[in-house]
């Protein structure tokens, strides 16, 4: 898994920061997907508060956004000693794999999607707002696109379909490696 780890890692800070605007709060969601993984075992959130150190109010969030990502699994069992019910958070090996699983295939199908628009018309691009325009279109428009009057420019697909064919065998050979587990 090491190799995807920190593609996992980049995308739960992104997400954590686009979420709540804080900086702080996406290197905490980092060091609690760090801790839950190393550790290799379920936490209550007390335990990972105490690891990572910072407020529990936090670190609740964090892990309730890390489970909305369906990435943090959650298991709710009564505590005798302290007679309440606690909740143990963890992150397993399969849990970054079906999440690997679901990213790449959900960008695999949308370069699959762009391929097919390629091929099946010709397409015209604004090189300023990058709206995409069909022949027809282009042509009523007078080949300036229609929002900024900026000249449009032709796709030639040969040229992207290329690059697009090259993104899609590395996506495909990352999704086969990550779903064998050989990562
Ligand atoms: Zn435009």
């Amino acid at each position: 898994m090491q190799p995807y780890i920190e593609l996992v890692r980049r995308y739960v800070y992104r997400r954590i920061l686009i979420e709540f605007g804080d900086d702080e709060l996406g290197k905490l969601a980092v060091a609690i997907l760090n801790t839950l993984l190393s550790r290799g075992e379920a936490m209550t959130d007390d335990k990972l508060t105490s690891i990572v150190g910072y407020n529990a109010i936090d670190v609740r969030r964090i892990l309730q956004a890390l489970y909305n990502m369906r990435l943090a699994s959650v298991v709710e069992e009564f505590n005798e000693a302290a007679g309440r019910i606690e909740q143990s958070w963890s992150i397993k090996d399969e849990d970054i794999r079906r999440f690997l699983v679901n990213l790449i295939g959900g960008v695999l199908d949308k370069v699959s999607v762009l391929m097919q628009q390629l091929t099946s018309a010709s397409v015209y691009i604004c090189p300023k707002c990058f709206k995409r325009y069909s022949e027809d279109d282009a042509l009523m428009y007078d080949y300036k696109c229609p929002l900024d009057k900026t000249p449009l420019e032709y796709i030639n697909p040969a040229d992207y379909l290329t690059v697009l064919g090259a993104v899609e065998s590395r996506l495909k050979k990352m999704l086969e490696s990550v779903s064998r587990g050989s990562v």
